[in-house]
């Protein structure tokens, strides 16, 4: 399972009960920060989550509600006695702000901070570990963007522990097995795979995309997202202005969805002018009927 915590579903101008954007992503043994709006580390303390826990932290782009947060956020981490690396994800510039912040600040800080720039024109596999990959995705803003996709990587099957015992399968034969190879055992009997194993859970995927005016392709990478984060700056009847400052809508935000064949999708990045968020889901559900609007602690998860 992938489980998110969102950590701010305003966009640029804050108020008390939206916050700058920031997601915090979970899976069974990391914790990733997608954008690091003003505030976030704030945000989650009161959301009650390590700041320790995160290892990776990725940017879309350089717009203030979307990085003026992470300085202050390292900075905490260093404060804090973090041995571990931290490794930034960002458009090219992050290291610059960072760093001039740091020189002129006189601030060290007591683990190591790498930079990876992403490239924003081409879609890539950016990191990966045992059990995910991260992918970015470029979008169209007004300024170099990209959304990130979180993917869970397929786990072997599992042998059933009643077919181990009857048909006395070694240790040594077993990670063959896991991998769809059938098994022959001592009397040179084929025992086919299917009877042996069953799959693995689902591989499971979330994405955020974040600022962006709608893709009018869906990239391949997004085909049956399980979870999706679009934008939706504004409503319809602001179309016009979605287009003009690169955002979307929230029924732009649904076909978008539609198109990816994704399972689920959270609103998000609302504008300020917005009190109530409910013509957001009015809006999208005729095109997209799973849709949910983002709210500052609000969790989702892709089952
Ligand atoms: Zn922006």
């Amino acid at each position: 399972m992938i489980s998110v915590l969102v950590l701010g579903s305003g966009s640029a101008t804050p108020r008390v009960d939206r916050n700058p954007s920031g997601i915090l992503v979970n899976s069974a043994n990391s914790s990733f920060l997608v954008d690091c709006g003003e505030g976030t580390q704030l945000q989650l303390r009161k959301y009650k989550q390590s700041l320790q826990r995160i290892n990776h932290i990725f940017i879309t782009h350089l717009h203030a509600d979307h990085f003026l947060g992470l300085f202050g956020l390292i900075s905490t981490q260093g404060m804090l006695g973090r041995e571990k690396p931290l490794q930034i994800f960002a458009p090219k510039g992050m290291e610059e702000i960072i760093k001039v912040q740091m020189k002129i600040t006189k601030s060290w800080l007591t683990y190591s901070l790498s930079f990876h720039e992403v490239d924003c024109s081409k879609s890539a596999l950016i990191w990966e570990d045992k059990e995910m990959e991260v992918y970015n995705v470029p979008l169209d803003h007004k300024i170099a963007c990209s959304g990130y996709v979180f993917k869970q990587k397929k786990k072997p099957r599992n042998i059933l522990p009643l077919k181990i015992e009857q048909h006395k399968i070694p240790v040594y034969a077993r990670k063959e097995i896991k991998l769809g190879a059938d098994f022959v055992d001592e009397k040179g009997r084929v025992i086919p795979n299917s009877e042996l194993t069953v799959d693995s859970e689902k591989a499971l995927s979330f994405a955020y995309l974040s600022d962006t005016k709608v893709l009018n392709e869906a990239p391949t990478i997004l085909n049956d997202v399980d979870l999706l984060y679009h934008e939706a700056t504004f409503l319809n009847d602001m179309a016009d202005r979605a287009e003009a400052t690169h955002h979307s809508t929230a029924e732009q935000a649904a076909e978008f969805a539609a198109k990816c064949a994704a399972k689920k999708l959270i609103l998000g990045h609302f504008s300020s002018r917005y009190d109530e968020l409910h013509e957001f889901v009015s809006e999208a559900k005729p095109i997209f009927a799973n849709v949910h609007v983002a709210e500052d602690g609000k969790w989702f998860s892709t089952e």
